[in-house]
């Protein structure tokens, strides 16, 4: 059932253990390194109990109940549209900026949930579970925060010989017993659970079996805890000043199991290799995660466009050709995002259960291909903006004693010195602040390293052996066009010749 951001705010009162800046936070809904963030997401709870949107955000189950449409299981293309109009309504209420929004982990558990059978390979109550799971977060409307990746100690070497891995260390009638880090789990201090998944490739190997799991708990168990890096919530200062970093800095964590019991009825892979290393591609639930990330690179690349548009307005710099042309770059990236969703959705497939997937390889174009148009929007915002995004003073100016020179000096073409001042602190804090660096990093790595998933586009792109066989038919075409000309040629001579 739908929470309000009330209730969401409540459950977030437990005893998690968040760490940051060397000390343990007493409640992320008090502590102001955190709890703007989590008014935030509150708000985005509060939306689906807005009458006028209640619609678009939440759907009745069989069952009677209404909840959020992040967790619907598409059964058909305009289902696949539903959802999308869904995830782009929460995500344009941040811009885009709030990748981690509830919405994002709802559709990971949605995905694995229509395709429970998977999980059953490795044993029936497997499958139960991750289909329990499911029910129990669809119907309790939670927040997930998710770790897929070993810490970064040594790249160089398998899992197994580092030290630091989360792993399986002992197992009990009452559940699996986890010791290790994992990271990032963003969103973390803000979640009710942590799913813990693989991700990266485990080798096929009896020492790689206690680190291939997949399972979930609570935010609040023992043992478990969390270390944030710095806050970019600015300490002080009007939100005006830093209208992203002051609101939707959704922090970044490392997770530290120390002995952690996780129960059976929580786990979903146990010890199975093969089965992490196909759960993403094989359930289907990739081809859903990226629809719902691909919208949200949509409602980011669109907010990144407005600025530019406005701000191109506002400083009298939109007749100029190169500034039209950096502004159709990110036309060209806000069509082609939206291109590519909607091809999706149109060609969409069948899944699981009678469920129906988005295509994959619009949106893997959309995954691969963003982390390198993102940082262009960034460029093009410092380009456009130049001096004017260093220029503007905080608010507080334009009720101090200067006022009246801000009045004067920071007026735009188009605009007020105050509107002036408003447009270009978006622009400073999705350009050149902290929040614009960690959005920026981001957008290169949340999906995954864009090496190695650029090298997976190339090995499994399913079209390479009818696009090989067409060049090599057209060859056979030349040549025969070839030996024809030969022919005539031959002719032409041997007819000269006898003339
Ligand atoms: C802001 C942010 C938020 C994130 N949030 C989450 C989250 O909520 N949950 C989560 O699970 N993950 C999250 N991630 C992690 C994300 O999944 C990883 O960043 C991504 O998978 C890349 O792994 P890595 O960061 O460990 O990079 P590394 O694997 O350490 O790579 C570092 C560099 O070395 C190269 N390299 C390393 N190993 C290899 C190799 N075997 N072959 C080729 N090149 C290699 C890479 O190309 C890269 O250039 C987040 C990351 C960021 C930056």
């Amino acid at each position: 059932m739908i929470r309000t951001g009330r209730q969401y705010l409540d459950s977030l009162r437990d005893e998690r253990e968040i760490w940051i800046d060397g000390e343990q936070v007493r409640d992320v809904t008090t502590d102001p390194r955190f709890r703007p963030v989590a008014e935030s997401i509150a708000e985005l709870y509060d939306m689906q109990h807005d009458p006028s949107l209640q619609e678009k955000l939440t759907y009745t189950t069989p069952e009677g109940d209404r909840v959020g449409l992040s967790y619907i299981e598409p059964k058909s293309q305009a289902d696949l549209v539903r959802r999308r109009e869904m995830v782009k309504a929460w995500m344009d209420w941040t811009g885009g900026m709030m990748g981690r929004s509830p919405d994002f982990m709802n559709v990971h558990m949605t995905g694995f949930g229509s395709a429970f059978e998977y999980f059953g390979r490795g044993g029936e109550r497997f499958g139960k579970n991750i289909r329990n799971y499911y029910e129990y977060l669809r119907k309790n409307d939670l927040a997930l925060t998710h770790t897929l990746i070993n810490p970064q100690t040594d790249r160089s070497k398998p899992v197994h010989q580092q030290n630091t891995a989360a792993a399986i260390i002992k197992e009990t009638d009452a559940g699996i017993m986890v010791h290790g880090a994992r990271m990032i789990a963003t969103l973390a201090p803000f979640s009710n659970d942590i799913a813990v998944f693989p991700s990266t490739f485990l080798q096929l190997s009896d020492e790689a079996r206690p680190y291939a799991f997949a399972f979930s708990i609570p935010m609040a168990t023992k043992g478990l805890r969390f270390i944030c890096r710095p806050a970019i919530t600015p300490r002080g200062g009007r939100v005006q000043d830093y209208p992203f970093s002051s609101r939707l800095d959704e922090m970044d964590c490392v997770a530290i199991f120390e002995n952690v019991l996780v129960p059976w009825e929580r786990v979903f892979i146990h010890q199975e290799p093969k089965l992490g290393n196909g759960m993403f591609a094989e359930t289907g639930a990739m081809n859903q995660i990226m629809h719902q990330f691909a919208t949200k690179n949509l409602a980011k690349a669109e907010f990144m466009l407005g600025v530019a548009l406005n701000m191109a307005d506002a400083v009298g710099i939109g007749g100029f050709q190169h500034v039209q042309n950096y502004v159709h770059e990110m036309i060209n990236t806000v069509e082609l995002v939206r291109s590519c969703i909607r091809a999706s959705e149109v060609d969409c497939v069948p899944g699981p259960n009678g469920t129906v997937l988005p295509n994959e390889q619009p949106l893997l174009t959309v995954r691969t291909l963003f982390p390198q148009l993102y940082p262009r929007l960034v460029e093009i915002i410092q380009i456009l903006g130049a001096s004017g995004l260093v220029m503007v003073p905080s608010h507080e100016e334009l009720v101090g004693e200067r006022a009246a020179d801000v009045e004067r000096y920071y007026q735009g073409a188009t605009i007020p010195a105050d509107k002036r001042i408003e447009l270009f602190r978006i622009a400073w804090d999705v350009s050149c602040s902290s929040f614009a660096g960690r959005q920026t990093l981001y957008e290169r790595y949340f999906s995954g390293d864009p090496w190695r998933l650029a090298m997976l586009r190339y090995q499994n792109y399913p079209r390479q052996q009818e696009l090989k066989k067409r060049v090599w038919e057209f060859a056979d075409r030349t040549a025969e066009w070839d030996k024809r000309e030969q022919e005539r040629k031959d002719s032409r001579e041997k007819t000269h010749v006898t003339a």
